[in-house]
């Protein structure tokens, strides 16, 4: 039994009288891959945004890797740095890339271990287009985005997560706003790193894709896990209702 990589425990979060998360527990194993599925509105995307402090819960507690806090109304939050160093811990790929304008592919994988961990430049360009390969895109590395397909910036904005060396890595709908045809070299990637034993959380509306590469699922409705299990188990045999009519949708 190793020890979890993520735990949640009694996490909760409101947005004034809306309750998003009501009591989430939840452990990742390292180097395991989690799929969170659910509807809209479920809360997928507040319980990502906690796991890296972009949105502060309400209660409840986050340990990643070596670094813990708990959350209480009223609690002074962790001071900034603690905040940086936690985290530091996650690398987040969203939906929209993020990527900056003004800088060349290599610039958007570079900024972070240069600004943010004062490495020199030499060795985060080694960094950066060490990762560029790894995505796919050394070729681009002097381009600027927006001479880059979707599928393309999506790729660079993978790497540039990576190039923080972060623990875990979190995807919130990495290839929703993707055309159809550039979805698959986006979770190509996504699935080479989870070969490589990434730990990851994927909230993803591609089932079969979960199915195949997530050790675990877990559906969340209305801020709460409803069921979770082995991903086979959980999408070739849900046991709740509320699950079959949700993966009814993706048949
Ligand atoms: P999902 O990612 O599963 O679609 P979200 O976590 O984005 O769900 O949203 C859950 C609920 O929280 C929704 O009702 C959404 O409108 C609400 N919500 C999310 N972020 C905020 C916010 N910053 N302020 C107010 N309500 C929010
Ligand atoms: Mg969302």
């Amino acid at each position: 039994m190793s020890i979890p990589k993520i735990e949640v425990a009694g996490l909760r979060k409101q947005f004034g009288e809306l309750v998003v998360l009501r009591d989430i527990t939840l452990k990742v194993d390292p180097g395991a891959v989690v799929a969170l599925i659910g509807p809209s509105g479920s809360g997928k995307s507040t319980l990502l945004r906690c796991l890296n402090l972009l949105v502060v819960p309400n209660g409840g507690r986050i340990r990643i890797g070596g670094d813990a806090f708990d959350f209480e109304t009223g609690k002074a939050l962790p001071r900034p740095k603690a905040q940086a160093k936690f985290r530091s811990n996650t690398g987040m790929v969203f939906q929209h890339f993020n990527l900056f304008p003004h800088m060349t592919v290599l610039g958007n994988v570079m900024e972070g271990p240069v600004s943010a961990k004062n490495m020199p430049k030499a060795q985060a360009e080694a960094i950066g287009r060490r990762l560029l390969a790894k995505v796919g895109l050394a070729d681009k590395a002097e381009a600027y985005p927006d001479r880059l397909s979707g599928g393309q910036k999506q790729r660079v904005a993978i790497a540039r997560a990576l190039a923080m060396e972060p623990e875990v890595m979190l995807f919130d709908e990495a290839t929703s706003a993707l055309d159809p045809e550039l979805v698959s070299e986006v979770l190509g990637v996504m699935r080479d790193l989870a070969a490589e034993g990434m730990t990851m959380i994927i909230v993803t509306h591609e089932i079969a894709f979960a199915r195949e590469v997530a050790d675990r699922v877990i559906f969340m409705r209305d801020g709460v896990i409803v069921e979770e299990g082995p991903a086979r188990d959980v999408i070739d045999r849900p046991q709740q209702e509320a699950t079959r009519a949700f993966l009814s949708h993706f048949h």
